[in-house]
């Protein structure tokens, strides 16, 4: 359609372009004057004329002196006429000699035919237009079933193994089975074993679904058939599905191979859950690829790796045996994970022989692999802009902080009273951190702005957890709430910077409640449903499974947690005062202090 407007446009320029030159030429004859018949006659009589040209219903006219003239005549009346009419002397005609000019063929065809002809080339050239703009729609209408799905070249030079991937080992022990199915099926299919069909990746966002896939298919060296779940999902219904008959039609062509279908929850939600139109096109979508996994025979090598980080709104259909039976999950990284991630990505950067890729592993707990990759590209631009030849250890730290707060704002400046409520307020969450023993010990404190937090305080596990108790969640909300207090307590009133605090700490209470139980009120069971509503953009919406009353307690609850939390960081900056103020003195001159600094003036923590 915008096609279209762009060509009409185009056009009408072009028309209003030769109207233009239509009459800046028909202006071009203006030395030539027009005047009467009477100014005619009364030359002729003076004998002024010299030659009278007369072209249809137009007399030229020739004056001795060199002067030309036009005079219009009705177009029916015929010169010699005319002189009668006038009573013209013969003898003064008989020295002016007369001409009469038929019109010109070509001439003649253009006066006549062109104004007819031209809005007939006007539509002509419309629809000609018309007939393009649509016809491109109709080529890519043509391709638009077929699916997208990319297959990397064999000779890739810089193919991915397994290598590549560090950490998650069960994930790609799991994996190497898939490999071997795929070299040798005629092992297993002698045993009688089912290949597999289906395989699951489940992890959150950058642990390496992608990069794991691309590693079976090039451990295997088989084709690898690679395409996103969104791409199934086009604005008209029936695409998709056909997308996946097409997809699959190719793969089984070149089997053995592997199809990647990443980011599968894009269509493989559960039915029926959405509201509104696009779920019917999902629908279809998945069918068609649940179809298309029964409708292989069993000695057709093709395997479906599928990724996702939501498998919780998976469609149980897909799930059962003879689909994506296996399921391979992929772990944040431990602490030796994160260093082998981190020594892989580190290969091809010059790094300081000092740097310690251990001690950046211990200082990232939570981060992911793309984390991690991410992590290393920041240091390696860090370095250039110092115009550095090797990235050194602060590079490293500083973008730790970068990839986990964002980046810092030093253009953000704080009026001498801002610093001051902020240097409370992250001394308040340091404090109450250092002296809860089953809080995360503070690692780095600082009132420099980054992201959107005027001040951050970084506290970090010493150790990967994977379990939690209620102890260590009741004293992250004193931690939480620290700011808070602090500004309460000292300032008498209270800022906009502990929203976010605030909201982490209710958000922490509520699921203590209702997801693990850890409340004495309400007793073991968990509150309400998630489920998944596409509706209006929101994601996930909570159905409740309780009763108004107990909505009512899990707030009174909430509320409870949170005062006994209050209480207890209170007490702490209460007790430690001293401490506190000495932290945020040294805190307003230096603006951040490492974990060393802090301990030096608090003392070490107790454990
Ligand atoms: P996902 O698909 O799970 O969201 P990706 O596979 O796209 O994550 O990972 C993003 C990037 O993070 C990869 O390209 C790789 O550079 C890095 N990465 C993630 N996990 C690992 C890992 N285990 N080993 C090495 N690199 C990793
Ligand atoms: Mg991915
Ligand atoms: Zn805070």
């Amino acid at each position: 359609m915008k096609n279209l407007f762009k060509n009409f446009f185009i056009f009408l320029g072009v028309f209003l372009l030769i109207a233009l030159l239509f009459s800046a030429f028909g202006n071009s004859n203006k030395s030539v004057e027009k005047v009467g018949l009477e100014t005619l006659i009364n030359q002729i009589n003076k004998q002024e004329v010299s030659a009278i040209a007369i072209h249809d219903s137009e007399l030229k006219i020739t004056l001795k002196q060199g002067k030309e003239e036009i005079i219009k005549k009705e177009a029916g009346e015929t010169f010699s006429q005319l002189i009668k009419n006038f009573n013209i002397d013969q003898t003064k005609l008989a020295d002016i000699k007369i001409e009469v000019k038929e019109k010109e063929g070509a001439d003649y065809w253009t006066a006549v035919i062109l104004p007819f002809l031209l809005p007939f080339l006007l539509i002509g050239v419309l629809i000609y237009f018309m007939m393009r703009s649509v016809q491109g729609a109709n080529n890519r209408m043509m391709s638009f079933g077929q699916s997208q799905a990319k297959e990397p070249s064999k000779e890739n030079k810089d193919k991915i193994t397994f290598k590549d991937v560090a950490g998650v080992k069960e994930a790609k022990e799991e994996l190497k089975e898939v490999v071997e199915f795929l070299k040798q099926p005629q092992k297993f299919v002698e045993m009688g074993a089912r290949i597999p069909r289906g395989v699951l990746l489940l992890g959150n966002p950058g642990t390496g679904k992608t990069l794991l896939a691309r590693a079976v298919a090039g451990e295997a060296d088989v084709p690898f058939f690679n395409i996103s779940g969104s791409e199934f999902v086009e604005m008209f219904v029936g695409v998709g599905a056909s997308r996946v008959r097409d997809l699959f039609r190719r793969a089984k062509k070149s089997s053995p191979c592997i199809v990647f279908i990443d980011e599968i929850d894009a269509v493989g939600r559960r039915r029926g859950a959405g509201l509104g139109g696009s779920h019917d096109e999902r629908e279809q979508t998945l069918n068609q690829i649940l179809v298309e996994m029964d409708g292989f025979e069993p000695n057709i090598n093709v395997i479906i790796i599928a990724a996702t980080n939501r498998p919780d709104v998976l469609d149980p259909a897909l799930l059962r045996p003879g689909r994506f039976d296996r399921r391979v999950i992929l772990d944040e990284p431990d602490l030796a994970d994160r260093k082998a991630i981190l020594q892989i990505h580190a290969k091809k950067k010059p790094l300081a022989k000092n740097v310690s890729l251990s001690r950046v592993a211990e200082r990232t707990p939570g981060f992911s692999g793309a984390d991690l990759a991410n992590l290393l590209n920041e240091a390696a631009i860090l370095a250039t802009r110092r115009n550095k030849k090797i990235i050194e250890m602060n590079e490293l730290f500083e973008s730790i902080e970068k990839v986990m707060l964002g980046p810092e704002r030093k253009s953000k400046i704080l009026s001498d009273k801002e610093k001051k409520i902020t240097a409370y307020h992250e001394a308040g969450h340091a404090i109450v951190a250092h002296f809860s023993l089953n809080a995360n010990p503070v690692q780095k404190i600082s009132i420099i702005s980054r992201g959107q937090a005027a001040g951050f305080t970084i506290t970090l596990p010493t150790e990967d957890k994977h379990m939690h108790t209620k102890t260590e969640f009741t004293e992250e909300l004193s931690v939480l709430l620290a700011g808070h207090i602090i500004e309460h307590d000292i300032f008498g009133e209270v800022t906009t910077g502990s929203t976010s605090d605030l909201r982490r700490a209710t958000n922490l209470a509520r699921k203590l409640i209702t997801d693990f139980g850890m409340s004495e009120t309400l007793g073991l069971r968990t509150f309400g449903e998630k489920e998944e509503m596409i509706f209006l953009g929101s994601d996930a919406r909570e159905q409740r499974n309780y009763s108004e009353k107990i909505a009512e307690q899990i707030d009174a609850e909430i509320s409870s947690f949170i005062d006994k939390a209050a209480h207890q960081a209170r007490g702490i900056i209460k007790a430690k005062k001293e401490e506190l103020e000495k932290v945020v003195a040294i805190l307003l001159e230096k603006e951040t202090l490492e974990k060393e600094e802090f301990e030096e003036i608090v003392g070490a923590r107790q454990s």
